[in-house]
């Protein structure tokens, strides 16, 4: 018996064949400049017939990780050995990753644009053709994340509460930690609920930089998925990253008065209720005020810039059952990952005058 040979896929008045890729261009509207803009999306058809999956980065322009997650994966799958159809969206908010903001040129946020018009702002028109052209066509979409400017996230998976399948996924990525949480209206998460696509949402790092810790459970986490999936042939690992700790409860701690923060903890680490977690002092470090941690749990977001207005959000912290072993797991990933040899080529280093 044979089975069934999946047909060519069409997209943006382009007809990729199976086991081909394509770089496509989908038009989006005309800039300031009189020139149009396009959405960059990468589709690879694969040989084999499978269900059609999108990754997508930096729905926030200046949320830049996915981009890097995208690239490698990019590198690593061809669609010759592919069962199904990947799209990859490396940058989803084209306006905000050239300026290196999060909104666009019109203010708006493109994760609470959806679903969007092509007769709207330009914000609509994004997640219009975004969602009309890439979402809606598969039956799951990887949206990947980061932390604010000078914020850090460890590595997680958000997904909406009380669904078994996106657990299940979830759990196959195997990102460190899993959030359920109810979905927020106008995201792309609640359309994509609305319309049948499962989604899954990694939040991992800080905005505007690369890590490798990030960078490595992205691409892991997704080829997982991908495995999973039977999209592609690859162990799926999940040995060595272990189960990861699930949350439905998250709690912000913030700073009690303004000042300068000295920290003691950072993502990925356990923390008991009463556990010192930062001091902030006045700007000759007087009237130091000592943070605690509100809650058992483990930080799966810390700020990183330790000038802080009274109120700014320090800590995230997620209750986990037995936070002590989750952190010690984190621990171990960032090591393995941190004490291997880096993929790429070394360079010779310049100095910071050529380079600026
Ligand atoms: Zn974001």
């Amino acid at each position: 018996m044979h089975a069934p040979k999946p047909s060519n896929f069409e997209i943006g008045g382009e007809t990729i064949a199976p086991g081909t890729e394509a770089d496509i261009g989908l038009p989006i509207t005309t800039m300031a400049t009189g020139y149009s803009s396009q959405l960059a999306v990468r589709v690879l058809h694969g040989a084999k017939p499978g269900p059609t999956v999108f990754v997508s980065g930096a729905i926030h322009g200046d949320e830049i990780m996915g981009t890097a997650i995208i690239q490698r994966i990019a590198n690593q799958l061809s669609a010759e050995e592919l069962s199904g159809t990947l799209m990859l969206v490396p940058v989803a908010n084209i306006f905000g990753f050239l300026s290196h903001t999060r909104y666009l040129p019109d203010r708006r946020d493109l994760n609470r644009s959806f679903p969007g018009n092509a007769s709207g702002s330009l914000a609509g028109q994004v997640a219009n053709v975004f969602f009309s052209e890439v979402v809606s066509r598969a039956s799951l979409g990887i949206d990947i994340h980061t932390a604010a400017v000078h914020r850090y996230n460890l590595p997680q998976i958000r997904i909406a509460a009380g669904n078994k399948k996106l657990v299940e996924l979830a759990m196959a990525f195997g990102a460190p930690v899993i959030i359920e949480s109810p979905l927020r209206d106008g995201s792309l998460r609640a359309l994509a609920a609305k319309e049948g696509v499962e989604m899954l949402l990694m939040e991992t790092g800080e905005a505007l930089r690369f890590d490798r810790f990030s960078i490595e459970t992205g691409v892991a986490g997704v080829s997982r998925v991908l495995a999973h999936l039977g999209m592609i042939e690859a162990d799926d690992g999940l040995a060595e990253v272990g189960v990861p700790a699930r949350s439905n409860k998250t709690q912000w701690v913030r700073s009690p008065r303004g000042g300068v923060t000295h920290r003691m903890r950072k993502s990925g680490d356990a923390v008991k209720k009463g556990d010192l977690l930062a001091a902030v002092a006045g700007l000759f470090g007087e009237e130091p005020l000592e943070i605690l941690s509100p809650t058992d749990g483990i930080i799966i977001g810390h700020a990183t810039l330790p000038v802080v207005h009274q109120g700014d959000a320090l800590f995230h912290i997620a209750h986990v059952d037995h936070p002590e072993r989750v952190g010690a797991r984190i621990e171990s990933l960032a090591d393995a990952i941190y004490t291997s040899e880096p993929e790429g080529f070394a360079e010779t280093l310049l100095d910071e005058d050529e380079v600026l």
